[in-house]
């Protein structure tokens, strides 16, 4: 885009959306300073400008820590949403050179000025984000709107190739990448809750809660969808809604600047089995508004919502053993998360741990009454089997995954389900929740080869 030619940008860390920020940035004619800490990920990042220089008259990129350079004169710092800004060294030295700490998705909103003409939808929320974002997106391409995600799923969004005029993107937002971005003026910002999640990165609750709130703080004549299902995202509504002019309600048209409240108490209009479940009647009912706003019609909404087909590792059937269910919902890595699935199964054998975001299952406590074993791995193991055995549940902590499966799958008889939804993150033991679940997926397979 020809908005960065000439600035200069310093990218740190080069993985899949650095790498594509780097990349991006060198062919707008802006100049790079990139750094990773392995070696590898540089190297790689110097064979991909070897090859854009061949197509390129300049080609500006110098590698070096930008915890050692002058940062005078950058004009941003680009991170990675997994840098921990309250923590990071790099934080403090760009606040004292003057200059700003940003992420793709702020590159993305400079850029969309020479983008041809298009819509933006933007989604946070601690949980059902990504289904809420692939809903809509699946919505869009129903209705045979050009479309693309982005953020914090699929491709790196500076990456993609532009959508011809008239397209939607749709950006999945975490509250750590809304904190790298100050100019994104979505057409819709779509909130879909807020719990307790990543306190460790954030003073506290409501500072966690300010950050999600910055999404519509940016917005200029956009409109917002807010499900009002917990009291933060019902704050936050309400301040909106005093601020901001109404201009018309729920209404096929979109005209901006209007705040919709839904909720899933609301009703989930007919949805597919994909999308079963209370917690999916809120994404539902806020992708249904979020697209209504856009123009799309009814009746291309009702048939997409039958026809969603889900994402990987969020409650995903992944096998039937003789009369026992796998489900796979590795993505659930909070407490708040996994009650929904606790929720949807009378009998449960339930494998959870990892690394724990807190110290408690308090949410999942209303379903106690469906779980019939649990078996805890990973650094949790040890609290989480003594909380769910004080709670009275046939608990133990078997430490991996491969062994929680073989002894879920021991007890468990037809109809029952063994449920992989941990309630905390992945990385004590695996890549990430994606290894996670591929993980939970061979064991099962396994058993079916052993039986
Ligand atoms: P995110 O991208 O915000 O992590 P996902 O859509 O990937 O959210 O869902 C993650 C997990 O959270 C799912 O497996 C499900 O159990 C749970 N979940 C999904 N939507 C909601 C919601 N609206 N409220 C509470 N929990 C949800």
């Amino acid at each position: 885009s020809p908005v960065f030619a000439g600035k200069r940008y310093a990218v740190l860390g080069l993985a899949r959306s650095g790498l594509a920020t780097a990349r991006a940035l060198i062919a707008s004619g802006a100049s790079v300073t990139a750094w990773d800490l392995d070696e590898a990920k540089r190297e790689a990042l110097v064979d991909e400008v070897q090859a854009l220089s061949r197509s390129l008259d300049s080609v500006t990129l110098g590698l070096a820590d930008p915890l050692v350079i002058d940062l005078a004169g950058y004009d941003g710092i680009v991170v990675s949403p997994g840098v921990p800004l309250n923590t990071h060294p790099i934080a403090a030295r760009a606040k004292a050179a003057g200059v700003p700490v940003i992420g793709d998705i702020e590159l993305f909103a400079q850029a969309r000025a020479s983008l041809p003409e298009h819509k933006v939808v933007a989604i946070t929320g601690t949980n059902g984000k990504s289904t809420t974002t692939a809903l809509i997106h699946h919505i869009l391409q129903t209705a045979g709107v050009p479309t693309t995600l982005g953020g914090n799923i699929g491709l790196p969004i500076l990456g993609q190739e532009p959508l011809p005029a008239g397209g939607v993107y749709v950006l999945e937002l975490s509250s750590f990448q809304i904190d790298l971005t100050f100019t994104l003026d979505a057409d819709v910002a779509v909130l879909t809750n807020i719990t307790p999640d990543h306190l460790d990165r954030y003073d506290g609750f409501e500072a966690y809660a300010a950050s999600k709130e910055r999404l519509f703080a940016m917005q200029h004549s956009g409109a917002a969808v807010i499900a009002i299902d917990d009291d933060p995202s019902l704050k936050i509504a309400a301040r909106l809604s005093a601020d901001r002019e109404p201009k018309r309600k729920f209404d096929p048209t979109y005209e901006g600047g209007e705040v919709l409240a839904v909720s899933q108490a609301i009703g989930a209009p007919k949805v597919g089995p994909s999308l079963a479940g209370p917690h999916n009647a809120q994404n539902a009912v806020v992708a249904l508004a979020a697209t209504e706003l856009l123009g799309i019609s009814r009746d291309k909404i009702d048939e997409a919502l039958l026809t969603y087909p889900g994402l990987p590792h969020r409650m995903q059937r992944v096998a039937e053993i003789d009369g026992v269910l796998y489900v796979n919902d590795s993505k659930a890595t909070n407490a708040t998360s996994t009650a929904p699935a606790l929720g949807a199964y009378p009998r449960i054998h339930w494998i959870l741990g990892g690394k724990r975001k807190t110290d408690d299952l308090d949410a999942c406590k209303p379903f106690y009454g469906h779980v019939v074993s649990a078996w805890t791995i990973g650094e949790a193991a040890e609290l989480f089997e003594r909380i769910l055995l004080e709670s009275g549940i046939h608990a133990r902590n078997v430490g991996t995954l491969n062994a929680a499966v073989k002894q879920a799958a021991q007890i468990a008889r037809p109809g029952e389900v063994v449920l992989l939804s941990p309630a905390c993150a992945s990385y004590d033991q695996f890549r990430d929740y994606e290894a996670r679940g591929d993980a939970f997926r061979a064991a099962v397979s396994m058993l079916g080869s052993e039986a």
